[in-house]
């Protein structure tokens, strides 16, 4: 296998554009994928004919124009490259209007009110700086989604636009440090956890079907106590999957880079060189695709729900964040010198205030019904955001703040910013805390909240926007001081004073740090809707607005499609579950006992003792009561679910779940007590330890 030749086989990158375009429309295309730069008609239609025929060579006869819509997964209509010319012969045909523009008929998508299903459409457009690339026969051009009235339809645009804001704010602030970058990207490195399961078992089960997760279902007698699946030696089966799944990746221009075993039986992991924000997102959508996909083929479902078995660790996804200036400066790297420290400091006390400070939309960014089973799990980070620094960094910023002498290796030096050096930070991985939600780990931050299901945008654009505005404010204070070294120390100094109260370096998971967060004023929001009412508070608008990111009413659309959501996904979960208990469950159950009853009538007739029999029967007849009156219960309890938005996710929240669980213990004894061959669904066992 020729790996390089094979990277990116699949995509319309760089090098084939310079190779297929003539050079000027080649300059052009990148002046527009650099600098914004509108693209004129006639380059468009240049393009657009190269990228045709490159993808017809590698045997496309479809385009598409791929896009993000708010349901979280990306969209796609294929049109046939399909002509006919004027002497009536069949040709390949792709205009630049075409390629730039495209409108699906996406009145369907959820648009919280934006656009009313029968007004005009909203549209595709171009988004050039992510290439293009071929998959299943079809050419997808990663586009951006509107309305005709211009609201943004789609998670795209808000990262494109959050990626802008960033930058201007990061090459203004550098250049107070004397630095003259043109362009500054947020890098993104997505760690993606998720679930391999025979996919005979998955078939046999309606949850995972529809819901993603198991709604019923006992512990099995071995979980993950062991601690031997992390990084322990992988399945033949599971191997040749990610083999496969790595070329299908790489032939699409993505850098799968490490696959290995995760904590849960059945949990796996794949990490990806970082990227540009944008791209980053784009190919994680893909990977979910992919992984899926993929694992078909080699007779797998792949799970990505947040917590597809109860009592074992959820998935997530891990968000490494930083900022790359166009000349290849991680302005997360504490660096070497005097001045480079001092400008490491800035950002970081930058980054410290925006997480204080935007605490709760970083929280909003992950919230959903799937991820709420997760959140505050042993597993996982708990609700409450707080940042990791490390020890060596915890006692610098102690030193900064309170003016003290730091001692390093018996040589005391005063850390005077600007003058003196930092102490060298340690940049192993072994020690850091793994119960931070955004921690540290030498040259950037990891956000580990987000759900293995969640499309990235939201969480990037929650954190780009924050710190461009946190950079801004710096800048506004900054730019024009007399003496730039001690105005610089003196705002490092009081904004790390003011927003020590996120930093944190002790247990996350501890119930110590709940109430010592509480007395501290961070903000805990347990569940998707105590976090969600809190998206379009004033200062959340302000910020958004202030960047250009999002209008309000654009803000107000977002928040009712996430409270719809949220609410739509335990309603079908609820309807999932009732199901199951009513149509397979109880009469497996029952059958059983009339099994017990009718042996039981031939063994007493035959003078055999009974008494085994007998209080099975007997035991197993109350939980079927019992599991019967809670189904109906919980029937009534979604019937009764109120129709506005907001009320309808508390609603759910509060009853529906209650509910949920009451059945699901009933159903899990019941599961204990019944003879296998009658259990209608396989088991937590039979699933999770596959041969
Ligand atoms: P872990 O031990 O958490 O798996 P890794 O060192 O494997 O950590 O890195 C995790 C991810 O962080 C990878 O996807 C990697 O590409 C990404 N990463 C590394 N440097 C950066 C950076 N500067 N910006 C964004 N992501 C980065
Ligand atoms: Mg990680």
């Amino acid at each position: 296998m020729n790996v390089p030749e094979m990277f990116g086989s699949m995509v319309f990158n760089d090098s084939i554009m310079r190779k297929m375009l003539p050079k000027s429309v080649y300059q052009s295309l990148k002046n527009t994928i650099n600098e914004g730069k509108a693209l004129d008609e006639d380059v468009a239609d240049i393009v657009a004919s190269a990228m045709k025929e490159w993808a017809v060579s590698k045997g496309a006869t479809h385009f598409t124009h791929w896009f993000q819509p708010m349901t979280g997964i990306t969209a796609e209509k294929h049109d046939s490259f399909l002509s006919v010319d004027k002497n009536g012969s069949v040709i390949m045909d792709f205009s630049g209007k075409e390629l730039t523009k495209g409108e699906p008929d996406a009145s369907s998508f959820p648009s919280g009110g934006l656009r009313a299903t029968f007004e005009a459409r909203g549209y595709t457009a171009w988004d050039p700086t992510s290439y293009a690339f071929i998959k299943d026969d079809t050419l997808c051009i990663p586009t951006a989604f509107c309305s005709y009235t211009g609201e943004i339809l789609d998670k795209k645009t808000p990262l494109l636009r959050s990626m802008d804001a960033i930058s201007r704010e990061a090459v203004r602030a550098l250049r107070l440090f004397g630095k003259h970058a043109k362009r500054v990207n947020a890098t993104i490195g997505a760690e993606q956890e998720y679930f391999l399961i025979d996919k005979k078992d998955y078939e046999k089960r309606l949850d995972l079907r529809l819901t993603g997760r198991s709604l019923i279902g006992a512990p099995s007698a071995k979980g993950q106590e062991m601690e031997d699946h992390y990084f322990g030696s992988i399945r033949p089966r599971v191997k040749d999957f990610m083999k496969d799944l790595d070329q299908e990746l790489w032939k699409l221009g993505i850098t799968a880079k490490t696959e290995h075993n995760e904590v849960a039986p059945c949990q796996h992991e794949m990490a990806p060189i970082f990227d540009n924000a944008n791209k980053a997102t784009d190919s994680n959508q893909l990977t979910m695709e992919m992984m899926k996909k993929v694992a078909e083929r080699h007779g797998f479902a792949c799970l990505l729900h947040e917590k597809p078995f109860e009592g074992i660790n959820g998935s997530g996804k891990h968000n490494n964040w930083a900022l790359s200036t166009d000349e290849g400066e991680n302005l997360l790297d504490p660096g070497k010198t005097p001045m480079e420290n001092a400008q490491f400091l800035f950002f970081l006390t930058a980054i410290i205030k925006a997480v204080d400070e935007y605490q709760d939309l970083l929280r909003i960014s992950v919230a959903s019904a799937g991820n709420d089973h997760r959140l505050g799990a042993n597993e996982a980070p708990p609700a409450i955001v707080s940042i990791f620094v490390g020890d060596e960094l915890e006692s610098v910023i102690e030193a900064i703040i309170e003016d003290k002498m730091i001692s390093k290796n018996s040589l005391s030096s005063h850390l005077d910013i600007g003058t003196s050096v930092l102490p060298k930070l340690a940049r192993d991985n072994s020690d850091r805390n793994r119960t931070s939600p955004f921690a540290f780990t030498g040259n950037k931050f990891e956000f580990r909240m987000p759900g293995s299901s969640f499309n990235i945008a939201c969480t990037n654009v929650m954190l780009n926007t924050a710190v461009a505005d946190a950079l801004k404010d710096f800048s506004d204070e900054l730019e024009g001081s007399e003496d730039f070294n001690s105005s610089l120390k003196k705002l490092i100094k009081r904004e790390l004073k003011k927003h020590r109260r996120i930093l944190f370096n002790g247990n996350g998971y501890s119930k110590e740090w709940e109430a010592e967060a509480e007395r501290r004023g961070l903000s805990n929001y347990k569940r998707t809707p105590d976090a969600l009412i809190h998206y379009c508070d004033e200062k959340n608008v302000a910020l958004f607005e202030r960047h250009r990111i999002y209008s309000l009413k654009e803000m107000e659309s977002r928040l009712e499609i996430s409270l719809d959501e949220y609410k739509k996904a335990i309603h079908i979960e609820a309807m999932t579950m009732i199901e199951m208990l009513r149509r397979q469950i109880l009469p497996s159950a029952m059958r059983f006992c009339s099994y017990l009853a009718s042996s039981l009538e031939v063994k007493e007739r035959n003078g055999l003792h009974v008494n085994a029999d007998k209080l099975l029967c007997l035991k197993l007849s109350a939980l079927c009561d019992d599991l019967l009156a809670k189904t109906d219960e919980l029937d009534e309890c979604v019937s009764a679910c109120p129709s506005e938005v907001e009320s309808a996710a508390f609603y759910a929240a509060d009853k529906i779940i209650v509910k949920m669980e009451e059945a699901r213990k009933i159903s899990d004894e019941l599961e204990k007590m019944t003879d296998k061959s009658f259990w209608p669904i396989p088991t937590y066992s039979e699933i999770l330890f596959y041969v």
